[in-house]
């Protein structure tokens, strides 16, 4: 494997931020907030269908930033007015039957389709703009010198592949961004980590074969869990093997796991590749209150992750949302906004374990360490000895 022979620096401890420099003001950095009001007409309203990928995901978050005061800051700018992603854009990504087949069926009027994803008359407009929106966030980083951009974007896209819809996902945001950037604006190495509490499987379909884009998702483990596939095992294939990074987590995994997951693997992933730019995955759906899902992140968590994240790529990286379908949306928001601009984490959610909990946690902690050491195995990464007794 490739991977295996890339150098590892073994002693670049995450003080140094030289390395990703570009030049920006990091001490006093600013940010783009993107958000489009006819996300709304993407609806299941009208269909018999269970309705967690709902426009109050993102209305109700929007409003709870507004009414918090986030855009008096003069560092954080509210961007609106975002153009849909044209075909050819799509094309980057998906096939040619897939995006038709898409158009046609919203065109008609749409309907479920199976596997958690529906399409409304709207929604082939509705998605183009949300995947027009993951390409504005990385031209407003690149072109208009912002340091970060965070898009407040859906139907979200991780789990959409070449020429697949799934699990409310309907076009690839992130992947559109990705391929845009190397071919549009010269980027070359580009990196996406996703910590949305599924697996982002379309991004790994996508990206499967091509060393050029990693892809690093952190995900509830598949086994017995959507989307089934994301397994530590899928490391990439052809000139692709080892730039596909599966860390699987077990039920119940909270910040310290994903501490965890990021100190051994995620920031000396981003070390070790050194991406020209990052994407960020972010879905809040591992938030302790979206009970269907049983992970156990606080508000702290991801903040946690946005900051270590900036101690080894302290600019020039966007967050594209993901899932996440619980009404606290607003407050993880705002977490993550406070966590780019260098304020403190706002929302007070700790959680409180009785003994008998902090026992069964012991035990997640044990399982999410071994799986951590196996990702290391096969990526070569130093090994791990933080065991809990
Ligand atoms: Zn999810």
């Amino acid at each position: 494997m490739e991977g295996q022979t890339k150098n590892i620096d073994q002693n670049d401890g995450a003080e140094d931020l030289t390395v990703f420099d570009t030049g920006l003001n990091v001490n006093n950095p600013n940010l783009a907030v993107l958000y489009y009001k006819n996300h709304s007409s993407h609806t299941c309203n009208n269909l018999k269908i269970p309705d967690f990928e709902k426009p109050e995901r993102l209305t109700d978050a929007f409003l709870y930033l507004k009414n918090n005061n986030i855009f008096d800051d003069s560092r954080c700018n509210l961007i609106s007015d975002i153009e849909k992603a044209s075909e050819k854009d799509l094309l980057r990504v998906h096939t040619k039957s897939y995006i038709s087949f898409i158009k046609n069926y919203s065109r008609k009027g749409g309907g479920f389709l199976g596997d958690s994803t529906y399409v409304t008359k709207d929604t082939y407009d509705v998605a183009r703009t949300s995947a027009g929106a993951a390409i504005r966030s990385g031209n407003l980083v690149i072109d208009d010198d912002y340091s970060y951009s965070f898009a407040l974007l859906r139907p979200p896209g991780h789990h959409a592949g070449k020429s697949k819809y799934g699990g409310f996902c309907i076009f690839n945001n992130a992947a559109v961004l990705a391929k845009y950037l190397q071919q549009k604006k010269g980027i070359g190495k580009v990196m996406i980590v996703d910590w949305d509490a599924h697996a982002g499987n379309g991004t790994m379909d996508i990206f499967y074969n091509n060393p050029d884009v990693i892809t690093l998702s952190i995900h509830r483990s598949p086994h017995d869990f959507y989307p089934r596939t994301g397994f530590m095992s899928q490391i990439g294939e052809g000139e692709g093997e080892g730039y596909n990074i599966n860390v699987e987590l077990p039920v119940g995994s909270e910040n310290l796991e994903y501490k965890l997951a990021f100190d051994e693997i995620v920031i000396p992933m981003i070390k070790r590749h050194s991406p020209d730019f990052l994407i960020c995955c972010c879905g809040f759906d591992g938030y302790y209150k979206e009970k269907t899902v049983q992970m156990n992140l606080t508000s702290k968590g991801y903040y946690q992750m946005v900051k270590s994240i900036k101690s080894v790529y302290p600019d020039n990286f966007v967050i594209l949302m993901e899932g996440g379908y619980h009404k606290h949306n607003g407050k993880l928001c705002h977490s993550v906004i406070n966590a780019l601009l260098d304020r403190p984490n706002p929302i007070h959610d700790d959680l409180n374990y009785t003994n008998y909990e902090k026992e069964i946690q012991k035990k997640v902690y044990n399982k999410a360490l071994g799986n951590i050491s196996k990702v290391k195995e096969l990526f070569s990464l130093p090994d791990v000895d933080n065991t809990v007794n």
